[in-house]
C-alpha cells in the first residue's frame, strides 16, 4: 500500500472557521459585549440582506432547516392527513417536517436530473394530496414551470426545500421563492453554514409571513402578546450575525464553487464510467451552485474505496439510504429508479477550502482508478 500524496477531507469544518477567524470572532465579541442574543438587531439586519439576495418579500430566521420545513407547513395550513408528494432522494428532514405537522409524506421518483421527477409527482396525487414539495437539492433548482403547471392543475400548493440551494435559481428565480414558502438550512456544511444549527423561511405571502413570524416566536406578535400557539424555534443573534458577515461574499463563493464544477467536469467529462452532474453553463434554464457535487459511477463501492486510499473523503449522500429505504419509519414504497441512483451516487468534495491543486488531485485520483 502507498502512502497518500494529499489528504483532502471531505469536509473541513475547522479550516473554514480559521481562513477567517479574526473577522468572525470580531463580529462575535461586538455581539456578545452588547448582550445582543435573542431577536436582535443583526438578526433583523440579516433577514433583511437575505431576503434581498433571493428576491423575496419576508424571510425569517429561525433554529434550523428542519423547523423552517414545519413551520412553512403549518404556516401554509398543511393538516392531519393531508398527503404532501416529495422525492425519496432528501434528507430524512423533509419528510419529517411533513409527518411532524401530522401530514403524510408521499415519495416520489427523481428523474434523470437527479431532481423530483414531475411524471411520478402526476402519478402519486390522490383526493388527499395538498401540496407538492420539491426539494432543491445539490445546489440544483427543479423545473419550477412543470411542477408549478401540475400544481395549478389539481389545486395544489407548491413548498421548497431549497435548504441545499441558497442561491441556485431557475429561469432566473431564486430558490425558495417559487412556492407558498421557501426553506433554507445554515448547517455547517450547507452552501452558507454557520457553527451549530440555523435555518430560514421565506415567502412572498403577507399572510404566511404573519403566522410563520408568529409560529417562530412563542405566538407573539411585535407588541410581545401572545396571539396563537407557537413555538421556540429562532436563529440565534450570534449566528444571524456570523450568517450577515458570510452574506457579504456569498456570492464569490457560487462562483468558486461553479469554477471547481467545471474543473470536474474538465477533468472527468470523458470518463464513460462516470455521469456527472450537469456543468455550470450547460443548461441556460439552470443557475447551479453546487452545495455538492454527486455523479453516479460504475463500481462506485470500489472507486470509493480507492479514493479512500488516496486521502480524498467522499460520501454517499444520506449515508446510502433514501428515504423510501426506511422500512421502520413504515414506507413500502416502491421506487427502482431512486434505488438504482443509490447503487451508484457518490460525491466528490465540494467545498471552499479546495485549491484547484486539490481538485487536479481528486481527477488524477478518479481517472487511474479507471485506467485513464
Ligand atoms: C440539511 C437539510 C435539511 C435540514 O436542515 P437542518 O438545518 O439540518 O435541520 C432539510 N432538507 C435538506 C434537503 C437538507 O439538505
Amino acid at each position: 500500500m502507498t502512502v497518500a500524496e494529499r489528504s483532502i477531507p471531505f469536509f473541513p469544518y475547522s479550516q473554514l472557521f480559521l481562513a477567517r477567524e479574526e473577522e468572525i470572532i470580531s463580529v462575535m465579541t461586538d455581539v456578545c459585549r452588547r448582550g445582543a442574543y435573542i431577536l436582535q438587531q443583526e438578526c433583523r439586519d440579516f433577514e433583511a440582506n437575505l431576503s434581498d439576495f433571493m428576491g423575496a418579500k419576508h424571510a425569517f430566521g429561525v433554529a434550523n432547516g428542519t423547523d423552517a420545513i414545519i413551520i412553512g407547513l403549518r404556516a401554509a395550513g398543511i393538516e392531519a392527513g393531508d398527503e404532501v408528494i416529495l422525492p425519496s432522494h432528501t434528507y430524512i428532514a423533509t419528510a419529517a417536517a411533513v409527518h411532524m405537522v401530522g401530514a403524510i409524506p408521499v415519495l416520489a421518483e427523481c428523474g434523470a436530473d437527479h431532481m423530483l421527477d414531475p411524471e411520478d409527482v402526476l402519478r402519486k396525487i390522490t383526493s388527499k394530496t395538498k401540496a407538492i414539495m420539491p426539494v432543491q437539492i445539490n445546489g440544483r433548482t427543479c423545473d419550477m414551470v412543470a411542477l408549478q403547471e401540475i400544481a395549478d392543475e389539481h389545486g395544489l400548493l407548491v413548498c421548497e426545500d431549497a435548504a441545499q440551494a441558497l442561491g441556485s435559481k431557475f429561469d432566473g428565480q431564486s430558490a425558495g421563492t417559487f412556492g407558498v414558502f421557501g426553506t433554507i438550512s445554515f448547517y455547517p456544511a450547507k452552501l452558507l453554514g454557520c457553527f451549530g444549527d440555523g435555518g430560514a423561511i421565506v415567502t412572498n405571502d403577507d399572510n404566511v409571513a404573519e403566522k410563520i413570524g408568529l409560529l417562530r416566536d412563542h405566538g407573539r406578535n411585535e407588541e410581545g402578546v401572545v396571539v396563537a400557539w407557537g413555538l421556540n424555534s429562532r436563529l440565534d443573534n450570534l449566528h444571524a450575525a456570523v450568517l450577515d458577515l458570510k452574506l457579504k461574499s456569498f456570492r464569490e463563493d457560487i462562483e468558486r464553487r461553479r469554477k471547481i464544477a467545471t474543473l470536474y467536469q474538465e477533468g472527468l467529462g470523458d470518463v464513460d464510467a462516470l455521469i456527472l452532474p450537469p456543468a455550470p453553463d450547460s443548461d441556460p434554464r439552470h443557475f447551479d451552485v453546487y452545495q455538492n457535487y454527486e455523479l453516479e459511477a460504475d463500481r462506485r463501492s470500489e472507486l470509493r474505496e480507492h479514493l479512500t486510499q488516496s486521502g480524498v473523503g467522499t460520501i454517499i449522500q444520506w449515508a446510502g439510504t433514501p428515504v423510501h429505504q426506511f422500512k421502520e419509519l413504515g414506507f413500502t414504497d416502491h421506487l427502482p429508479k431512486t434505488d438504482e441512483f443509490f447503487r451508484r451516487c457518490l460525491m466528490l468534495p465540494m467545498n471552499m477550502a479546495l485549491s484547484d491543486e486539490d481538485v487536479s488531485y481528486v481527477i488524477a485520483s478518479v481517472r487511474r482508478f479507471y485506467g485513464k
